[in-house]
């Protein structure tokens, strides 16, 4: 499929953010039912004839890549339940024309596909684990897979990925007082690990802020126990900010609820049935499907992703941050009404 002949850049939003990165949700069915994301007993999933095609999501990338995004992200849901999705990372690899493919999973079938996502060109994988006790995970994430996600994760660093981190969401009452253990478990296997502030994302149906550990606490528990930590210095666009011990080891803190970055998004979303959404808390999307299924041309479709993004003035995360009294972005009700509000849908 050929790329549009637009310049690939600069598209600026109303703030002047670059397009610069896609995520890409491949299925919105997950192996886990963490309790700050999936904590209902039943979903309304996304019918299976709307699911994008890995030859509509590749020639959709194409699309962006000719608009200027230059880094692919493939989430979920949880990715590794699309089948040979090793598959749609050598179509995205092929292209030549992304600096970055990386993949966001809970790693539990992650041990036996690593090497096959790495010779069809993924870069960089990110596992999540918020606990190294499989008793916990049982009864937060309703799962008993604890230790194969420790075997993804070792199978990840065997294969020769450019960087293998672990996401770890911290939330008061389960698992905060793991924060020095999962550094520990990072720096042991020259991992980095994300500790990211619990958010009030579609999904989040229990959220409430007294659950949130900040930023700062996560912080001033590192000091205790290391010593100094000392901001390493970034730019960009990256979600997490980046911290060193003094022996080198470096983590991060992803603040999206106390120290939302929106003013440096470069971040857009496709869900799985093809609606691309342009925050994570945003209520406004295109439906890709229909312009890809009814016929658009890439140069069309091309122009339509253009203009809602010069157009795009989303600040969902400083928005909430910015509400006096915080209480969950959608009930049950409202998720049910459209599913693609849900993280899970939309890709985390
Ligand atoms: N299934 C994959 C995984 O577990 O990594 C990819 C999808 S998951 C929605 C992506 C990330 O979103 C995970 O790291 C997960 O912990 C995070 N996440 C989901 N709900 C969250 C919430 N309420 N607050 C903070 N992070 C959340």
């Amino acid at each position: 499929m050929m790329t549009p002949a637009i310049s690939p850049l600069p598209l600026g939003d109303s703030f002047g953010r670059p397009l610069r990165s896609l995520r890409l949700s491949v299925t919105d069915r997950c192996n886990l039912r963490c309790r700050y994301c999936m904590p209902e007993a039943d979903y309304i999933w996304l019918p299976r004839e709307s699911i994008l095609t890995f030859e509509e999501i590749d020639r959709v990338a194409g699309i962006f890549a000719g608009v200027g995004v230059e880094k692919i992200r493939l989430t979920g849901g949880e990715p590794l339940l699309r089948q040979n999705l090793a598959t749609l990372v050598g179509l995205l690899s092929r292209r030549g024309s992304f600096s970055d493919i990386a993949l966001t999973t809970n790693g539990i079938l992650l041990g036996r596909s690593a090497a096959a996502l790495r010779a069809a060109g993924l870069l960089r994988v990110t596992v999540s684990l918020d606990t190294l006790h499989p008793d916990r995970m049982v009864a937060f994430a309703r799962s008993a897979r604890h230790a194969e996600v420790l075997e993804g994760i070792e199978a990840a660093r065997g294969a020769g990925f450019r960087s293998v981190k672990v996401n770890s969401v911290i939330i008061r009452g389960y698992n905060e007082d793991e924060v020095l253990d999962l550094l520990e478990f990072g720096r042991e296997r020259s991992i980095e690990i994300r500790f990211i502030e619990y958010m009030d994302v579609g999904g989040a149906t229990a959220w409430s802020m007294e659950q949130v550990v900040p930023r700062r606490e996560i912080l001033d528990l590192v000091a205790r126990r290391y010593g100094e930590v000392t901001p390493v210095s970034q730019g960009g666009s990256a979600p997490a900010e980046r911290f060193a011990l003094a022996d080198g080891t470096v983590f991060g803190v992803i603040a999206s609820t106390t120290a939302p970055f929106c003013r440096a998004c470069d971040r857009s979303r496709l869900t799985a049935d093809g609606t691309w959404l342009l925050c994570l808390y945003g209520e406004r999307g295109l439906d890709l499907r229909e312009l890809l299924r009814l016929g658009a041309s890439d140069a069309e479709i091309a122009e339509r992703i253009s203009g809602l993004w010069r157009a795009r003035s989303e600040r969902g995360a400083e928005e909430r941050a910015e509400l006096g009294d915080r209480g969950v972005l959608h009930r049950i009700e409202s998720l049910r009404a459209d599913p693609r509000r849900e993280m899970h849908t939309r890709g985390g």
